[in-house]
């Protein structure tokens, strides 16, 4: 199993490429035989002239890649899988949780499922994390989207005309996206603010020079895997109000408060918008997943009565796509690497491994993962 086929991303807001030329030079000088669909690079730049000098084979149509290779890549799942072959594996992000239908189809295709975002959060695995790399990437993006929109700057600035204060902003939720949201408003000057469930996160949020707003929950902790634990009905209300200043005071609330493999809380309700200052923005990270802010949508921004603008934030990264697709393929170059057997020239399909244990979802026709086996 060495015969990789890089895909063009049916997705129509999709911008990234799962692999890049230079990735792709490594993995053909390792061993591995790449095959490309014409045009998967384009959105970020890279023509097929690229690919093929990185030693790739370009093919026209996505049948013809699935006829040649036995593993595919690509960002995100596709619905349409007659002509993949049985026993192909099939690498991409999935949104697991809310594709049961899809992964049944998978495995009735008898196509090997490979789901990134269940790469186990491992220091072992942690470069092949896409969650990781494309989360920071958004986080970043959130505070540029947020300063471009907000009616205001972020730094103070002291002038003859007068002093600005700088732009107040609250991040709720800060794993990897929420970090890196902290860490650019701060650059661009900002007074940040911030508050997560997960206790050890109040000494990184001081580090980066912000406020931790402390709201006592009562038992929270974290999952070993270093997710939070979901709260009670009970507990959400006492954050809720808890939040109810720094919303109020804010400029900008970016919120990025998921809890892995569950519908996000509701943090952000109509009431405490409605008290929130005209002009100001407010970001929701987690909007697809069923959103921390009451309103907010993928697919629009949303304009308030008293002039607040509810931006939902879904894939902010598909903004970036160089970096985003940079960074996508590194971590698929990873996966891939690891995986090698430099002896007998193949993927190594070790369903012992721990990585692969915990993304491999179906195999053998069947449902395979643990949290999937009904
Ligand atoms: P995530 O996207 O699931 O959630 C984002 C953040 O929201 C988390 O920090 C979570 O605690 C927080 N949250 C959930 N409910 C909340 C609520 N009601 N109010 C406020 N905040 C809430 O998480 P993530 O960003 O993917 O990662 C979380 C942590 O996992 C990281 O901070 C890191 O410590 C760990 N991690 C480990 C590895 C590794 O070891 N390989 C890789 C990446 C992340």
């Amino acid at each position: 199993m060495n015969k990789v086929f890089l895909c063009r991303e049916t997705v129509r807001e999709e911008t990234r490429a799962a692999l890049v030329p230079g990735d792709i030079k490594t993995l053909t000088t390792m061993g591995y035989d790449i095959t490309v669909e014409s045009g998967a690079g384009e959105k970020i730049g890279y023509t097929d002239d690229e690919y093929s000098n990185a030693g790739a084979k370009i093919v026209r149509s996505p049948d013809e890649g699935y006829k040649l290779c036995n593993i595919i890549v690509r960002i995100n799942k596709n619905d349409d899988i007659g002509g993949i072959r049985e026993n192909t594996l099939h690498i991409s992000s999935f949104d697991v949780f809310n594709q049961r239908n899809a992964i049944k189809r998978y495995a009735e295709a008898g196509i090997k499922l490979v789901s990134l975002e269940m790469i186990p959060r491992t220091t072992l695995a942690q470069k092949m994390d896409i969650q990781s790399s494309q989360a920071s990437l958004a986080g970043y993006y959130a505070v540029i989207l947020a300063a471009s929109k907000l009616p205001k700057i972020f730094p103070m600035m002291m002038t003859p005309s007068g002093t600005i204060t700088p732009a107040r902003v609250f991040v709720i939720g800060v794993g990897v996206a929420g970090l890196q949201a902290i860490a650019t408003a701060k650059r661009l000057g900002a007074r940040v603010e911030a508050f997560d469930t997960r206790p050890v996160v109040e000494e990184q949020v001081k580090s980066l020079g912000a406020k931790f707003i402390k709201i006592d929950l009562g038992e929270m902790g974290q999952t070993e895997q270093g997710y939070a634990k979901e709260l009670t009905a009970e507990q959400i209300e006492l954050q809720r109000k808890g939040q109810i200043k720094a919303c109020a005071h804010s400029d900008v609330v970016i919120t990025t408060a998921k809890v892995f493999g569950r519908k996000a809380p509701v943090l952000l309700t109509k009431d405490m918008t409605a008290q929130m200052k005209s002009g100001s923005i407010i970001i929701d990270m987690a909007v697809k997943t069923g959103g921390n802010v009451e309103g907010s949508d993928p697919e629009k921004e949303v304009i308030l009565d008293n002039g607040v603008r509810i931006i939902g934030g879904d894939s902010l990264e598909r903004f970036i796509p160089i970096d985003a697709s940079k960074m996508f393929s590194g971590n698929i170059f990873a996966f891939l690497e690891h995986f090698w057997d430099a002896e007998k020239k193949t993927f190594r399909l070790d369903t012992e491994d721990e990585i692969l244990r915990g993304c491999l979802i179906t195999s053998d026709r069947k449902i395979i993962h643990k949290s999937f086996i009904e």
